[in-house]
């Protein structure tokens, strides 16, 4: 039943062929009859039994089903065995190829169609052998003689038939011989006696000539036809069934009431991997044991019980193979249950994996501190985790936002180059997108994110889709920022300091050479006069000044603008966009202005002005340093010219700049190889005009040009060279005066002044250098004078109060060297260790102007009052020296009387000792004699009785200050007058 045999296989004829291959296979029985002559007599009857076997045989074979099952009995068989029992073999034989043909043609394939009819010949010759073999006889039946003939014949017929359709034919149409065959056929027989039966029935009717039988006969035949037909239908539905069922991929069983399994797939055999043989006619725990120990026997008992279906979705069945996930159906059916088995392991598996990476991606983008995103190109779509909608202020679950609504977020300065970021990747040109950008909180303030993506490329390295994370990165960047800013912030002011400032500027010219940025301008501000403030005030209010000046300078900025502190006194401005040079200008101004109106720091008025250096955008720049040196440049030039203005830088000064450095090199090794020179220039007593002592002046050549002590002393204090320079001066000094003293004793040399910076006051063992230098030389400690300036006293009055009173304890002198120049208030000075004050040649000057403050007898008064010496700088004139000495000074030096000499000149001098200045008036002296004859009506100068008139060494005064009362002071000009 569960065979089928291909070679039983017929398909349904066309219906309209029927009569056309019905008649041709009768025409051509007949002539195939006609050629063998056989037999003349009977030929009429034998035509009309083809043409009705052909009929017969057309009709019913064309009702039958097209699939048949190998037990049936085709109903050809009753035709064929008609024809063989009323007329004998060989006419059997014709109706069966007639039948044979009839029933094959239309076969669209010929070997199929060849076997058929060859099986259908062998099956009756074989048939017919075994019915006269057995004694059979022709036309009539002799019960129960011929029952065994008949039986044979019919068997004999079955066999052949079965046999030759399970081999011949399977082995003509290349498929598998069916080796059961002899079964089918013992299963068939019943079918073949059957039929015979019929035939046999026939046969008599006709023997008997009993017409009249026919119809009480036909009805039966026909009913009995009819319940045949319906068989093979029934069968061949059965048959159809069961090939579904077996081409089923699900597993199929069916159990019947008494729990036995009556059907049992291919596709179950697979999936329980139980074969059919162990299953059939048992209880399914028998079969598959382990379903024992699972509900599925009661779900089948209560399905039989209730009739009603059960359904398991996720049936779990351990295996050899590992678990199997089944979908069980248990459906009540006619006579027991049919299961459905559907293996879904697979399918389970995969869902388990799918629902395992959903929940794992869920619970990573929960637990993630990073937002995720994806982004369908072709179809715009952004999706996003709730932790990104988060992070930009969105609710959790709001709806999926578009790619518009991230890039609307972005802070419009990083818009760009986030696209920019993003195109590179998508065409290609990188291997991820990383890019920082702001994105815009719903709360209205920006954050800073990281974001990462990789894009995912079609065959064609089409970027389809692309995803990746986003990292909050504001507050390490805003730690960055704050690390970074305390290291770029000045921390008086809270300027940016250097680095910072050059960073922006070389960003700044970078992007102007790029011509992204039009032009800019650089301004380098250097206070003018601070370090007086700062060593006059102290450096409290030094500070305080600093930084009530950057504020003020903060407010001549414009938007966009950058300042800073670039050390000390020095300020740096970046004006960021010019539209033209004159805005610089204006700015430059501007800054001046504020800068003019006094500060208030401390309770005092303090007032301060700025030399500041500007300097454009060039494209020749190649580093922001350079346009820091130039606007520097600028500056140097805007103090040389006077201070409290602006330049803007031109090559000329760059030349300067660099000429600067090389000074400041060349310096340097001429400390280092004492490459100097002292020159002295004579103090003469106005009384006598005999050089009563020298000022010792550091003198510089540097390649073959002198250079004057103006121009590089205050390198040498900013390169801290001074102290060394300053020592090795001390020494020679006292050195050739001590020498000077002892050769030439008639000129009664009384003292050597020597320059001291405030640097090398304020050294710690300036005192023990001097003592050295005053021992070295076996000298008289009160010769030495040491000249220092007022800012020295103001700015750290108590230091250098202590140490000048160290230095007079020792025994050397105190000179005030410029004053009246700087800031000391002349209420202070009587609290001050000072002998004398040099009076500025600035106001000796003054003496030949017409109303001239009265600065000088100011001067001298006060030197009365306070029992100070004074010595007059800078007389340039017979005219000043007379005048001078009216008003009481007695000493003075200046270029009337010489110049700074050197050693040489100075001894040829000594040696002379002659007297100093002009007996009559010279040219100069005269042209400005004739200017001021109205205020100096006085005869002309004439040296007093005690000076020695022809010069002789040893022969002019002696200054009364020297070794007198007043304890080595100069003596006032009241004593004098
Ligand atoms: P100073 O202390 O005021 O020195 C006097 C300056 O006036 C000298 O200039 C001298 O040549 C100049 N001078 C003298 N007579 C006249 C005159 O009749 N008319 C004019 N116009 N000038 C006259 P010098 O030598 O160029 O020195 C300039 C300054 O350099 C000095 O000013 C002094 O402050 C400083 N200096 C010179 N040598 C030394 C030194 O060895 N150590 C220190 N610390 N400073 C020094
Ligand atoms: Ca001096």
């Amino acid at each position: 039943m569960d065979v089928c045999l291909a070679g039983l296989s017929m398909s349904r004829h066309p219906a309209h062929l029927t009569p056309l291959t019905t008649a041709a296979a009768a025409v051509g029985g007949a002539l195939l009859l006609g050629l063998s002559g056989w037999p003349p007599r009977t030929a009429g009857v034998a035509y009309a039994c083809l043409v009705l076997a052909a009929l017969l045989n057309s009709i019913l074979e064309n009702r039958r089903p097209t699939k048949t099952d190998a037990q049936s009995m085709p109903l050809s068989f009753v035709i064929d065995f008609t024809a063989l029992l009323l007329l004998g073999p060989i006419m059997a034989t014709l109706v069966a190829v007639v039948g044979a043909v009839t029933l094959t043609s239309g076969h669209s394939r010929t070997r199929p169609a060849c076997a058929n009819i060859g099986t259908s010949v062998a099956a009756i010759q074989t048939a017919g052998l075994a019915h006269s073999t057995l004694g059979g006889a022709l036309g009539y039946f002799d019960w129960p003689w011929h029952a065994v003939s008949v039986g044979a014949a019919a068997m004999t017929y079955c066999l052949v038939r079965i046999g030759s359709a399970a081999i011949v034919t399977p082995l003509l149409t290349n498929q598998p011989v069916n080796l059961q065959w002899s079964i089918i056929a013992l299963r068939s027989s019943p079918n073949y006696i059957l039929g015979a039966s019929v035939v046999v029935v026939i046969v008599e009717i006709i023997n008997q000539q009993a017409w009249k039988l026919f119809p009480v006969i036909a009805v039966p035949l026909f009913f009995l036809y009819k319940n045949y037909v319906r068989y093979l239908d029934r069968l061949d539905r059965e048959h159809r069934g069961l090939e579904v069922v077996e081409s089923l991929d699900q597993g199929m069983c069916f159990i019947d009431v008494n729990g036995q399994i009556t059907l049992w797939n291919d596709a179950l055999q697979r999936i329980l991997n139980c074969p059919r043989e162990r299953a059939l006619g048992h209880p399914i725990v028998v079969a598959v044991p382990v379903l024992g120990k699972t509900e599925f026997p009661r779900a089948v008992a209560e399905a039989l019980l209730r009739r009603t279906p059960r359904t398991f979705p996720n049936f779990r069945l351990p295996s050899s193979t590992g678990a199997l996930t089944l979908q069980v159906k248990i459906l009540p059916d006619v006579g027991g249950v049919t299961v459905l088995w559907h293996d879904v392991t697979e399918q389970a598996l995969a869902e388990h994996r799918l629902q395992r990476s959903e929940e794992r991606l869920a619970l990573m983008e929960a637990g993630a501190n990073d937002g995720l995103w994806e982004w369908n190109l072709a179809r715009r779509e952004l999706h996003v985790s709730a932790r990104w909608r988060s992070m930009v202020g969105l609710p959790a679950a709001s709806a999926n936002v578009r790619p518009e609504d991230w890039f609307e977020r972005v802070h419009a300065d990083d818009i760009e180059s986030l696209k920019q970021a993003i195109d590179a990747h998508l065409s290609g040109q990188t291997d991820e997108l990383r890019h920082e950008h702001r994105v815009r909180h719903e709360d209205g303030t920006y954050r800073r994110f990281l974001c990462h993506g990789i894009a995912v490329r079609g065959a064609n390295r089409r970027a389809a889709r692309i995803a990746g994370s986003m990292t909050d990165v504001t507050e390490y960047s805003d730690a960055q920022e704050q690390l970074r800013s305390a290291g770029f912030r000045d921390q008086l002011t809270g300027l940016w300091t250097r680095a910072p400032f050059v960073e922006e500027l070389g960003q700044r010219l970078a992007a102007f050479k790029q011509r992204r940025g039009g032009r800019f301008a650089a301004l380098y501000i250097d206070l003018d006069r601070f370090k007086v403030v700062n060593d006059s005030l102290g450096h409290q209010v030094g500070d305080e000044l600093l930084v009530a000046v950057s504020r003020r300078l903060e407010s001549c900025l414009r938007e966009g603008d950058t300042i800073a502190r670039l050390g000390g006194d020095e300020f740096a401005l970046l004006l960021n966009s010019l539209d033209d040079e004159g805005q610089a200008n204006a700015i430059a101004f501007r800054i001046q202005d504020a800068l003019n109106v006094p500060f208030s720091i401390g309770g005092r008025e303090v007032f301060t002005s700025a030399s500041i250096g500007i300097t454009f955008s060039a494209s020749q720049y190649n580093n922001p340093e350079e346009i820091i040196r130039d606007a520097d440049s600028a500056m140097y030039q805007a103090k040389a010219s006077g201070k409290a203005r602006h330049e803007v830088f031109d090559a000329d000064m760059r030349s300067r700049a660099l000429d600067r450095l090389g000074l400041e090199n060349d310096l340097r090794h001429a400390v280092t190889d004492t490459d100097f020179e002292v020159h002295y220039q004579p103090i003469v007593s106005l009384t006598s005009g005999m050089c009563v002592g020298f000022e010792a002046l550091v003198r510089w050549t540097r390649n073959g040009v002198t250079v004057a002590p103006d121009k590089f002393i205050p390198v040498a204090e900013e390169l801290g060279l001074i102290e060394p320079l300053g020592t090795w001066v001390l020494r020679e000094a006292c050195r050739t005066f001590a020498d000077w003293q002892r050769r030439f004793p008639q000129n009664k040399l009384e003292c050597i002044t020597v320059n001291v910076s405030t640097r090398q006051l304020m050294q710690q063992n300036f005192l023990h250098i001097v003592e050295q230098a005053v021992h070295e030389a076996r000298m008289t400690p009160a010769d030495l004078r040491l000249e220092i300036t007022e800012t020295t006293l103001m700015g750290s009055p108590f230091v250098a109060a202590d140490a000048l009173r160290q230095l007079q304890d020792f025994g050397v002198k105190i000179y005030l060297d410029d004053f009246g120049t700087g800031y000391s208030s002349l209420s202070h000075l009587h609290k001050l260790p000072v002998d004398a004050l040099k009076i500025d040649r600035s106001f000796v000057r003054s003496l030949l102007l017409p109303d001239r403050p009265a600065i000088v007898e100011s001067i001298l008064a006060l030197a009365r009052t306070l029992d100070t010496g004074v010595v007059a700088e800078g007389v340039e004139s017979d005219v000043q020296a007379r005048e001078l000495e009216r008003l009481g000074c007695r000493h003075a030096q200046g270029y009337y009387f010489s110049p700074p000499l050197s050693r040489e000149a100075a001894e040829e001098l000594l040696a002379s000792h002659r007297r100093l200045g002009d007996r009559g008036p010279s040219t100069r002296s005269r042209a400005i004699e004739t200017q001021t004859e109205v205020f100096f009506s006085s005869a002309p100068f004439e040296w007093p009785d005690d000076a020695n008139p022809d010069g002789a060494p040893g022969a002019g005064p002696r200054p009364r200050g020297r070794g007198d009362s007043h304890g080595g002071r100069v003596p006032p000009a009241s004593t004098a007058a």
